[in-house]
């Protein structure tokens, strides 16, 4: 067992970190969290520096991470164009990659998940949306919710209900791969979200809109089953972005402490250290379940317990330190750039299943494995 990274990693984090010192300043992140405006150049340029790269999945990480850990709303804004793409590489045809992926890859075009609902997000077999077989289209009416890149991105993948649900609430759902500027499609940008302001949010009409058989994603009545495999994968992600929040709100109140109590003796008590401590702990512990499930997961042998506790662990983390930050930081909290991720951290329990939904998948695998040891 080696915790260390190779070398290559080691330098190209410091490559990304050195990048987020210069780039995300606190009154660039002030402003796009203030005007709830997608940073669109500063995501030219992080994918020209190729500091995401979603052939490379390790610096991948450690990007989200580190670039999360300068800020949140900047970092997730600029590593989430590529949203929703495994579901094409892993599921999509020959021809479906070639026509959009290459130009998400190199930064011409954005992508999309469209998967929730104003009915619910966790909920996913409950999905409405539905699409109706035209011979040589579909037609798909309905509406999402919640929608990342909803107003901006120019493909989404999406849920969609193309047949009635049997016994199994989940068969009959079939993912899509659909244009953004295609006839009936129509999306409302969402304002006045708690956190991650910076990242574009939308709710989808869809009315008549017709999809061409040839984008349908892989096999009709398989959609449910692409998109658990797609969490499995996004999951460790978001594990590394509560990682990198967690971080950066240890980072600015160690130096908080150490800066205050040279003048104020307050800040060497007891109860402030123990903060300290208990914010540490969990970094290292989300750190060391994040970078498991990665392991696994970029080994192709995904372990969807351990990704499940990393998603759960390291976003509560981050929501963790970022309460147990304005405790020991009172007024300069709350007036900081600590304020920024105190509302940000949310985020992280949320998309992708919720806290309690990861822990109905951990329960239910320590049974299964139960039973199968019986
Ligand atoms: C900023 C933002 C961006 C998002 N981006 C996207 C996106 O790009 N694509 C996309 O498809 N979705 C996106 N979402 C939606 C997100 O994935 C959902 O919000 C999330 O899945 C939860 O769904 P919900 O909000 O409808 O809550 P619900 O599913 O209605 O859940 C409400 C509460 O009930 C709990 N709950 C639900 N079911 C159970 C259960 N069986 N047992 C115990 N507790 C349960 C939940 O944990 C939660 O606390 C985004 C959301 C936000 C806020």
């Amino acid at each position: 067992m080696d915790f260390e990274f190779p070398e290559e990693i080691v330098s190209f984090r410091e490559k990304v970190r050195e990048f987020a010192e210069r780039e995300f300043t606190p009154e660039l992140a002030r402003k796009f969290d203030r005007e709830e405006k997608y940073p669109d150049e500063l995501k030219d340029r992080v994918i020209r520096e190729k500091l995401v790269d979603p052939s490379d999945p390790w610096k991948t990480l450690v990007a989200i991470e580190e670039l999360c850990r300068h800020d949140p709303g900047l970092g997730i804004s600029a590593t989430v164009p590529f949203f929703g793409e495994e579901v094409l590489l892993l599921f999509g045809s020959d021809e479906q990659k070639k026509k959009y992926l290459e130009k998400v890859n190199n930064g011409e075009a954005m992508m999309g998940l469209a998967v929730t609902e104003p009915g619910g997000g966790s909920d996913v077999a409950g999905i409405k949306t539905n699409a109706k077989d035209m011979g040589d289209h579909y037609l798909v009416n309905g509406s999402k919710m919640f929608i990342t890149n909803g107003g901006i991105a120019d493909y989404l993948v999406m849920l969609v209900r193309t047949s009635e649900p049997d016994e199994k609430r989940h068969h009959g759902l079939s993912t899509f791969l659909v244009e953004t500027g295609w006839e009936g499609f129509k999306a409302n940008k969402l304002v006045g979200k708690l956190g991650v302001r910076a990242t574009n949010t939308a709710e989808l009409q869809i009315t008549n809109m017709k999809v061409p058989k040839e984008n349908l994603i892989g096999e009709e009545g398989k959609g449910f089953y692409y998109i658990m495999t797609f969490f499995n994968i996004s999951r460790v992600f978001v594990a590394a972005q509560g990682l990198g929040i967690a971080q950066g709100i240890l980072d600015r109140s160690v130096r908080f402490v150490n800066e205050m109590s040279h003048e104020d003796e307050g800040y060497n008590r007891e109860q402030i250290q123990f903060h300290l401590a208990d914010i540490a702990t969990r970094v290292e512990a989300a750190r060391n379940l994040t970078y498991k499930a990665a392991s696994f997961l970029f080994q192709f042998k995904p372990d969807p317990m351990i990704t499940s506790m990393a998603k759960a662990y390291a976003s509560e983390a981050a929501v963790f330190a970022s309460e147990k930050a304005m405790e020991i930081t009172g007024l300069f909290g709350l007036t900081s750039d600590l304020e920024r991720y105190f509302r940000d951290a949310k985020i992280t329990e949320i998309w992708e299943g919720t806290s309690e939904v990861e822990r109905l998948i951990i329960s239910r695998m320590l049974r299964k494995a139960q039973a199968g040891e019986q």
